[in-house]
């Protein structure tokens, strides 16, 4: 047994009951039930106990939060934070008037290219602490912006130390020099580029997308994934309809993320599977685009995620809390289905049980608010709500 800690005055509880994650047919009403002046115990990094407060079992120490709010850890389950430079400049010529197109990732490829290991880990870790500041505490991310075998190999080696999830995506766009030659850049991601990274990779992802991969170039990685046994996820149906979505439902990917332009096929395909529509309102706030339809996915039967696509291109935020006020205001999420996308839906899409709910033998991954409630996530916009963010027991910010 070890050191045990009662964490109790709490003003609101969320605990995201895990049969409602585990539960598909669950999914429609999966809005938390927070419970009033409640506490819980944390033993080895877990919870070993939730209820109220007056029923609280002794323990070793104690932490009165005097009536804060306490949510699970966000999981932002899709950012890109291998990379070096930034694109302010390309930011501001959208803002006036440029639209976004996918070949801005080349820009960030080349200053990555460039970058020496401990550039690039610092830069991971500059935005891990950033997001466990801003209530995070599981974070994936993803490769990209490498697209030679040994950049992206190093970048993946990264991701796995410093993430709580590493996905390799060699296929994010086709790199200059292979611009003539695409089907050989295929070729190189499904076989040698995978064979390195295979071992670090706990999902293999692809841009799905007009001026990215095209379907049949999508299938040829995502069977080669498969056939080594690795999860995939998909980057589909972000900057227009194509067959992003279909092919993350047949493939039985993790999760298809962006989703912002739906068929009402994609929706019912999305709603009948145990693929996540992991939806990221921060690219379409910073490209000034429509958002995803998240009503129809909810109101579907959808299982639905929040997260925030951190990357330097499409969006620079690493803020959850931000995300979770524009799925609110933006996208007509109620904060009830917010938080549970932005917690238990980001666990579902990186497939773990063990996070994302403060049930018993949960992680004890947890958010203190400066708030009475999580509402105020959203109705106090921009403001910093994050009091103390705890990962296994310990705090991290
Ligand atoms: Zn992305």
């Amino acid at each position: 047994m070890g050191k045990t800690l009662l964490v109790t005055g709490i003003g609101e509880l969320t605990v995201n009951n895990p049969q409602a994650v585990d539960n598909p047919s669950a999914r429609r009403d999966s809005t938390p039930e927070p419970y009033a002046d409640a506490a819980f115990v944390v033993e080895d990094g877990r919870i070993a106990w939730y209820g109220p407060a007056f029923d609280a079992p002794a323990a070793d120490e104690r932490l009165d939060l005097g009536g804060k709010a306490v949510i699970p850890g966000f999981v932002d389950s899709h950012a890109h934070l291998v990379f070096a430079g930034d694109r302010a400049a390309e930011f501001a010529a959208r803002m006036t008037g440029t639209p976004y197109a996918a070949g801005g990732i080349r820009t960030t490829v080349a200053a990555t290219r460039a970058a020496d290991d401990d550039q690039l880990r610092a830069n991971v870790r500059r935005l891990v602490h950033e997001m466990a500041r801003q209530g995070t505490t599981t974070v994936e991310c993803k490769t990209g912006y490498g697209l030679t075998l040994e950049d992206e190999l190093r970048s993946l080696r990264i991701a796995k130390e410093e993430c709580d999830a590493a996905t390799f995506l060699g296929a994010h766009v086709v790199p200059a020099e292979y611009a003539d030659l695409r089907a050989a850049y295929v070729d190189l991601v499904r076989g040698p580029m995978l064979d390195a990274c295979a071992e670090y990779a706990d999902f293999v992802d692809v841009f799905c997308e007009r001026g990215a991969y095209n379907e049949a170039e999508t299938r040829l990685i995502l069977d080669a994934a498969k056939a080594r046994g690795i999860p995939v996820r998909l980057h589909a149906n972000q900057l227009g309809h194509g067959p992003g979505v279909r092919l993350a439902v047949e493939y039985e990917a993790a999760s298809a993320d962006h989703c912002t332009y739906l068929s009402d096929g994609d929706i019912e395909a999305l709603a009948c599977s145990e693929t996540v529509a992991t939806l990221l309102p921060g690219v379409e706030f910073s490209t000034r685009s429509p958002y995803p339809d998240a009503r129809a996915l909810l109101d579907a039967g959808a299982s639905v995620a929040i997260a925030t696509d951190c990357n330097p291109g499409s969006c620079y935020t690493s803020s959850m809390p931000f995300c979770f006020a524009l799925a609110v205001r933006e996208m007509r999420m109620s904060p009830g289905e917010a938080l549970y996308a932005a917690t238990a839906g980001g666990a579902r899409a990186l497939r773990r049980g063990d996070i994302g709910h403060l049930a018993v033998g949960a992680r004890a991954d947890f958010t203190v608010l400066d708030a009475p409630s999580f509402l105020h996530l959203a109705y106090r916009p921009g403001v910093p709500l994050i009091h103390s963010v705890w990962k296994n027991g310990d705090r991290v910010g």
